[in-house]
């Protein structure tokens, strides 16, 4: 018999031998109908694999991300079959699950394939997804292995096994198809209902350009239809919703080939909308006991080796700049702490200066792949919302929850409540990987977990995933597409302190050492507002948006009275402009409507002579006419809705 414990920490018994398919029909048969992959003790495994040890076993549904990947890793199987058929002679590299679906990178050869060709792949596949064929997985010695794929004259399987030991090959069988395969799949091809093609790219054998070029089909798949069609409709919303497209639409930002990829530029529109941004932060910042200061763009590398990050970001990123002055090197900064460090450095402290809370928007720049570029959700060069704390270690658990609460504050200000947390620990296997004691460590790890209990935040833990100077908290954000970005991000570090030497004096007249707190409730500014576009289809809080108002005249005869409105609202500080143009009023509300502006005020004969304006909101049509005065009061009672002060 074998000990089988579950995640609800019950531990069952079975007899050597037992699949987990078997473990989840002892629990229930309708738990087991939706069981589709497991994994025992932390190795995926097929759901028909005999358990021969005590150990621990989860078991997956569709419905968790393991779940998911392993059926989209199998659909990839039953494609490579599918195009198989029907281009004989293609040569399989490998198929990996992906989020949101698959890809296979293949070898056709002198074939050539299309997207035009996708519907006839789909139907193969459907055909032989009906088939309900079991994916089974069997082991082969190397030899076979390689006379398998040499038959099929396939350098790229070839070169794969060539790499593996004997002893640890896999194949996994369905139907008529046969692939190498590690394992991870789902019990058979019937469960899946629904599937798309989604794209065809070029790609290279190894994601290396002197190798041969590949083609990649990408795709997903679900278990229903219902599923696919609303991942579909998502898609089309998401394109809707890109930031890159409403960036342009909304004349935030630009990229110029000239000036260099992953270098935003900032039109009016969106530097207006970043400094009310950092106008935001600055306040409460200030209210809660931050300082600003201003460092600039470069440093010289001897900084940046004291700081570690030379060693970090050296040989990947942007090299040094050399002067007129031999041997004398500066670098493009990648992070604002160094800096800071020295600031703190210029004066002496005692604890009863501290905690010191120095906050820039320092822009750093780092050396992203231009494939890994994208918007401006990764770029070369960037501002964080930067802040360091230097404070006692009594001060930590304070400090960090003031962080905390700064860090919803925003998020709240700014409409995001579907945020998770994410505290990320040592690994406790691995502690010689990590700068400082236990005792620190598990100080500064309590007073995390302490302080996001406290705060109520909805978080997962996250072992080994702390940095290598200390634990941290980040907040993660969903997209329009589903796809979590980390925002916001508050870190504790014990390592800067001791490389810079900065001290200051006790209670006792001693000399100690402070800890540090990274953090930036934004992250970035570019990200923050790529993902604040996505998340709002550029639809921000009112407080926020670029202009709260226009108005539109009916004919070229009510200018005098639209300015005189104008005027009025710029005197309550409502940002707003008039549209005069000699054009149809369908013609002015349509294009208000497409630059989102939330209010139009439509002025005519009868507004004119009552002192009125006719007011529509964006996305909802008219709501009636209303005094100046009575839209002013309107429109402010709105922003304190959206925008509150925040409360130290
Ligand atoms: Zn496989
Ligand atoms: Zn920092």
């Amino acid at each position: 018999m074998i000990k089988i414990s579950l995640p609800d920490g019950t531990i069952k018994e079975f007899e050597s031998g037992v699949t987990p398919m078997e473990v989840a029909k002892s629990i229930s048969e309708g738990f087991a109908r939706n069981v589709i992959s497991a994994k025992f003790n932390d190795t995926i495994l097929e759901t028909s694999t005999a358990l021969t040890t005590d150990g621990s076993l989860i078991l997956y549904t569709w419905n968790d991300k393991e779940g998911k990947k392993a059926f989209w890793h199998s659909t990839s199987h039953v494609m490579a079959q599918a195009i198989e058929i029907l281009y004989p002679g293609v040569k399989l590299t490998i198929g990996p699950a992906i989020d949101n679906g698959f890809y296979y990178d293949m070898d056709f050869g002198e074939q050539k394939i299309s997207e035009n060709d996708f519907p006839k792949i789909e139907a193969k596949m459907l055909e032989i997804a009906r088939g309900k064929h079991d994916f089974q997985l069997r082991a082969a010695s190397k030899a076979d292995a390689l006379k398998f794929y040499k038959d099929q004259n396939n350098p790229f399987k070839v070169e794969l096994i060539e790499n593996l030991e004997d002893g640890t090959i896999t194949f996994c069988d369905h139907d008529t198809f046969t692939d190498l395969c590690r394992g991870g799949h789902i019990p058979n091809t019937g469960i899946i209902k629904a599937v798309k093609l989604m794209s065809a790219s070029g790609s290279y054998w190894r994601g290396d350009e002197k190798k041969p070029q590949l083609t990649r089909i990408y795709g997903t798949s679900f278990p229903k239809q219902k599923d696919l069609k609303e991942y579909l409709e998502l898609l089309e919303e998401a394109k809707k919703r890109d930031h890159r497209k409403l960036g342009k639409e909304l004349e935030l930002f630009t990229f110029s080939k000239k000036v260099g990829s992953g270098l935003p530029l900032w039109l009016p529109k969106g530097a207006a909308l970043r400094e009310r941004l950092e106008n935001f932060l600055k306040k409460a910042q200030k209210k809660a006991g931050y300082e600003m200061v201003i460092t600039p763009h470069i440093g010289q590398k001897e900084l940046y080796v004291t700081s570690g990050h030379y060693e970090k970001y050296g040989a990947d990123s942007f090299q040094p700049i050399k002067t007129p002055n031999e041997g004398e090197e500066f670098m493009l900064k990648p992070m604002n702490c160094p800096h800071h460090c020295e600031i703190y450095n210029s004066s002496p402290w005692s604890y009863r200066d501290l905690p010191k809370r120095f906050a820039e928007f320092g822009t750093v720049y780092r050396y992203e792949q231009s494939g890994e570029l994208h918007g401006l959700t990764r770029v070369r060069g960037f501002t964080q919302d930067d802040a360091h704390i230097f404070c006692t270690p009594d001060q930590l658990d304070e400090e960090f929850k003031k962080v905390i609460d700064l860090t919803l504050y925003v998020f709240d200000s700014l409409g995001f409540d579907d945020f998770t947390a994410q505290v990320s620990l040592r690994d406790p296997e691995n502690k010689e990987k990590y700068i400082g004691g236990d005792e620190i460590w598990e100080k500064a790890e309590s007073a995390i977990i302490a302080a996001a209990n406290e705060k109520g935040l909805n978080y997962v833990i996250e072992k080994g995933e702390a940095a290598f100077y200390g634990p941290k908290l980040d907040f993660m954000v969903k997209d329009a597409l589903g796809r979590s970005w980390q925002l916001g991000t508050i870190q504790v570090d014990y390592n800067l302190p001791e490389r810079f030497d900065l001290t200051y004096k006790g209670s006792d007249n001693e000399l100690h050492r402070p800890v540090m707190i990274h953090r930036a409730p934004f992250g970035s500014m570019e990200r923050f507002i790529a993902v604040l576009l996505e998340n709002t289809g550029g639809n921000f809080p009112l407080w926020l948006m670029p202009e709260q108002a226009i108005i539109l005249t009916l004919s070229e005869k009510f200018e005098k009275y639209s300015q005189k409105v104008l005027t009025s609202l710029e005197n309550d500080e409502i940002r707003a402009s008039a549209n005069n143009r000699n054009e149809t009023i369908g013609k002015k509300i349509r294009e208000a409507e497409m630059s989102k502006i939330p209010y139009m005020l439509i002025v005519g004969e009868q507004e004119e002579k009552d002192g009125t304006v006719s007011v529509r909101k964006h996305g909802e049509g008219d709501i009636g006419v209303m005094s100046i005065e009575e839209f002013t009061e309107m429109i402010n009672k709105e922003i304190k809705k959206t925008l509150k002060a925040f409360e130290v």
